[in-house]
């Protein structure tokens, strides 16, 4: 199998632990990422893995690796499982002796492809370390909070069982997604996926997502006999999940829990494991089946995304986790960031093309009419977007983005005016000059 397109990408730490139990985030990588030419306006599609530590989610993560690669970079409709003596490639996993650490990963090459006409872009993110009895207890409920509100697929990965911990560690989103959902249309979150690994049972429920689909309905059952935290931690986390799914993953076989020599071939996993990897891994990024990034209703680009990385970084930087309420306040400033940051490149997108370095001088008057026209359509393009945060949250962003217009509008004049110069008293002139000297 060609595996060129996928060994130019590599897992790049968008997220590092510091000392003090913060994290820093690498801006540059992240810019890089979400801002490439070919990507910045792309739709996103955001996958991620997140759950306890050393629970196969970086090895199941490079089988999704391998189909998007299959799938969208060499544009085959064949067997994208593959060779049965390939090893593994990917996200580092299996980690060795390699000390772990508590972050988040994101593939450096998105997989690009067209859903309905609209480009899109792919992306897949690891989490490392949730849960980890050596990283504490917010570090973990960091990563895992961030990868599920920067995600538009939320693959929960849990050991043998839903458990009753494993539905409360996801608290912290549902106090969330009920306030998100008071003050803003659309509901928060779009999929999550609990995908149980080493499921034993299937003589009571069968592998795949058919028998995943009855084990979910079981666990989130209300009872009457429960307690009532219990019930409404069931009924948010219905609401604020457009769809939420349950995967039954047969065990992969001794070889791949307990052989150190191994490599990730497919010929030492066990067939049933196999069978479920066809059925799961296009069941979440066959075309058809592929979910867009929104957030308050609208889809994100790719571009967005940093706006939305920095501002989760900084309320979830402070020394206890942070408030639904304070979440939802940092949502609202980056969506209005975004749409500032969107109607800035329609004002100079319009400029470039009348007064751009390569356009000729153009009189005060005709360039200030350009400027009114540009400046009146960049605010459209702001009020026309559906903001969260209210209308006096709105109106400090289009402040900020009419002053920053203004300030770029004092910058096309100066260069404007230099290009005066240079057809008034340019070459010929100074030649004449030197002529009558
Ligand atoms: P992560 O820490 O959750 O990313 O785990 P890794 O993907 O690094 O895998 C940790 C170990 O689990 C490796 O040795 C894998 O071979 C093994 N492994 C991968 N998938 C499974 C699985 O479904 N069940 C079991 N029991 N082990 C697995
Ligand atoms: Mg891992």
């Amino acid at each position: 199998m060609n595996m060129a397109a996928l060994e130019s990408g590599r897992g790049v730490r968008l997220l590092n632990p510091e000392e003090d139990h913060t994290f820093s985030l690498d801006e540059d990588s992240m810019n890089q990422i979400f801002g490439r030419d070919d990507v910045k306006d792309r739709y996103v599609v955001v996958l991620s893995v997140a759950g306890a530590f050393r629970k196969g989610k970086s090895f199941i993560l490079n089988f999704f690796l391998r189909y998007l690669n299959h799938k969208y970079n060499l544009k085959d409709n064949g067997d994208w499982l593959g060779d049965e003596k390939v090893p593994l490639k990917g996200f580092s996993w299996r980690g060795g002796s390699e000390r772990h650490t508590t972050g988040l990963v994101l593939w450096s090459q998105p997989f690009l492809t067209t859903i309905n006409g609209d480009k899109v872009a792919i992306f897949l993110m690891d989490t490392q370390g949730t849960f980890d009895s050596s990283s504490t207890v917010k570090d973990n409920a960091t990563v895992f909070a961030l990868s599920t509100m920067l995600s538009s697929v939320q693959i929960y990965n849990v050991s043998q069982n839903i458990e009753e911990d494993d539905l409360q560690h996801l608290q912290l989103f549902t106090d969330y997604g009920r306030l998100a959902l008071e003050n803003t249309s659309g509901k928060p979150f779009q999929k999550l996926e609990l995908l149980v690994r080493d499921w034993n049972y299937a003589y009571e429920y069968p592998y795949g997502a058919g028998g995943g689909a009855q084990l979910l309905e079981k666990r989130l059952q209300l009872q009457n006999n429960q307690h009532e935290e219990l019930q409404s931690l069931r009924r948010h986390i219905k609401e604020c999940f457009e769809e939420i799914g349950c995967f039954l993953m047969p065990h992969p076989g001794l070889i791949v829990a307990t052989d150190p020599q191994f490599t990730g071939t497919l010929a030492d996993i066990s067939s049933e494991f196999k069978t479920s990897l066809r059925e799961l891994v296009p069941m979440l990024l066959a075309p058809d089946n592929l979910i867009c990034k929104k957030i308050a209703g609208q889809l994100l680009k790719a571009k967005d995304m940093v706006h939305y990385f920095k501002a989760y970084m900084t309320v979830f930087n402070g020394s206890d986790l942070p408030e639904p309420k304070t979440i939802l306040a940092a949502t609202a400033e980056a969506n209005n960031l975004s749409a500032l940051s969107e109607s800035r490149d329609v004002y100079e997108y319009l400029m470039e093309e009348v007064v751009g370095g390569s356009k000729p001088y153009l009189d005060q008057n005709s360039l200030e009419q350009q400027h009114e026209r540009a400046k009146n359509k960049a605010l459209h393009a702001f009020q026309a977007k559906r903001k969260m945060g209210g209308t006096d949250l709105e109106s400090t962003y289009q402040d900020r983005l009419v002053k920053e217009i203004d300030e770029q509008y004092v910058q096309y004049r100066a260069n404007n005016d230099a290009k005066k110069l240079l057809n008034f008293t340019g070459t010929p002139m100074i030649l004449g000059s030197l002529v009558l000297l």
